[in-house]
């Protein structure tokens, strides 16, 4: 059997102060229309980065609302997350080649999994690349099957698109966040564009303050009488934790007294994320201004809250970018960003919001936009501010839940 994972359940009514009318009257005949049917949704790891962040959010919402809702987690063994990060990379635009080899590792996995899934549903969303084959190799039962990618495929590598698009062409309805992220081979299919939010009651967001939060980043290593700079990710190249370090020392020169905290976590499907660990240490070790903190040296969901609560400036330096959850989560606690303007990013950041977009390979420009707002601390309250209420507006998980479950429920409706 594929592993369940603990979702908590979330009453609608705690969301009810943070949502206008239409909005919950909405959900609430949602929760009608979907009343009896068995929802499933499975994707690679419970923990690590934006996707299992959602689900986590965004089913225990569901659950709350009184729907039938499970989330498992596909099985694979090192070797097969290590194909599939190529492929997450291929699909952002990496080159590969796509060997014999790792074309079987993925497929004899996915029947493994296949084999072992076998409980009924009557609405399944698969999310990413990682469980592709899932409804080929199973059969699609009785239930409607609703591919959900999260990732930027504006230019995505071919060779890996072709071999992964007759598994995604048996898929009732696919979901991308962004439009521009829909490959033109899969344009004929019913197609939902569906960008996430955040879940403004969860630990990563909810209000803590400011005296805790100090005594918190004091705990894990900053001097809190000096100016911080942060960045939360996945050790991942294509969130270029490396060029940050660049970047943080041109604004050491400027700010004097700065500190960068990099605070990072290893997901189960991301095997690449230790190599990267290490070079990530080996340029770090020695800096004293530098803290490098991850889930295995205790850092939670509140940590990330207080950081992105906390720091002067939070950078997120990504090169490519599905949505970049983390941009509205920083938003939301009205701290200022510099931001790559890559991907789901810049619809965070509308002009004269939240802070400035700029080209992640401009090293240069990022340091330099850091500084401006390091040391302006009025333009970094109302950026800040402003950032805020693009997210109440647009990216809260209830706008999320509301687009997901209309998708499902037309898609039940079909019969
Ligand atoms: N995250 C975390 N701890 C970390 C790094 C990241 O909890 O040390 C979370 C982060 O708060 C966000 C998610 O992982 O909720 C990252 O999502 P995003 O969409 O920004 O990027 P992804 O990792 O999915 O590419």
């Amino acid at each position: 059997m594929l592993n369940l994972v603990d979702i908590a359940t979330e009453p609608l009514d705690d969301y009810l102060p943070l949502i206008n009318t239409d909005q919950a009257d909405r959900l609430r005949d949602l929760a009608q229309r979907l009343k009896g049917y068995r929802i499933l949704h499975l994707n690679a790891t419970p923990y690590g980065g934006g996707v299992s962040e959602l689900l986590r959010s965004s089913l225990a919402l569901q659950r709350g609302m009184g729907l039938d809702v499970d989330w498992r987690v596909i099985a694979g063994e090192t070797k097969f997350f290590e194909v599939t990060k190529r492929f997450h990379n291929a699909l952002q635009g990496a080159p590969y080649d796509l060997p014999e080899e790792d074309r079987e590792t993925y497929l004899l996995q996915n029947s493994f999994n296949a084999r072992e899934f076998e409980s009924e549903y009557d609405l399944i969303v698969v999310h990413d690349p990682q469980p592709v084959p899932l409804l080929r190799m199973h059969g699609r039962g009785g239930a409607k099957w609703v591919w959900r990618c999260h990732i930027d495929t504006s230019e995505p590598n071919e060779e890996v698109l072709s071999f992964l698009k007759p598994y995604i062409d048996e898929y009732d309805s696919l979901v991308f966040t962004l439009d521009k992220f829909v490959p033109d081979t899969l344009r004929d299919h019913h197609i939902a564009l569906i960008p996430p939010g955040i879940d403004p009651l969860s630990p990563k967001n909810f209000e803590i303050p400011r005296d805790l939060c100090r005594r918190i980043m004091a705990w894990v290593g900053v001097d809190t009488k000096r100016p911080v700079l942060t960045q939360v990710s996945r050790f991942d190249p294509w969130k270029d934790p490396l060029g940050v370090i660049r970047i943080f020392r041109e604004v050491r020169e400027q700010v004097p007294g700065a500190q960068l905290a990099l605070l990072g976590s290893m997901a189960l499907d991301d095997p690449e994320a230790w190599d990267l660990m290490a070079e990530i240490r080996g340029e770090a070790d020695g800096d004293d201004d530098i803290i490098v903190a991850t889930n295995l040296t205790g850092i939670s969901n509140m940590e990330v809250n207080v950081f992105q609560r906390n720091s002067d400036v939070v950078v997120q330096k990504s090169i490519r970018e599905g949505f970049g959850l983390i941009v509205s989560e920083t938003l939301w606690k009205g701290t200022a960003m510099v931001a790559g303007n890559t991907g789901g990013i810049p619809i965070q950041m509308p002009e004269g919001t939240g802070g400035f977009l700029v080209d992640p390979h401009d090293e240069e420009m990022m340091a330099e936009r850091v500084v401006e707002l390091m040391n302006d601390p009025e333009l970094r309250r109302q950026l800040g501010e402003a950032g805020r209420e693009v997210v109440r507006d647009n990216f809260l998980i209830t706008r999320y839940v509301i687009d997901e479950l209309e998708l499902l429920a037309g898609l039940a409706s079909e019969g």
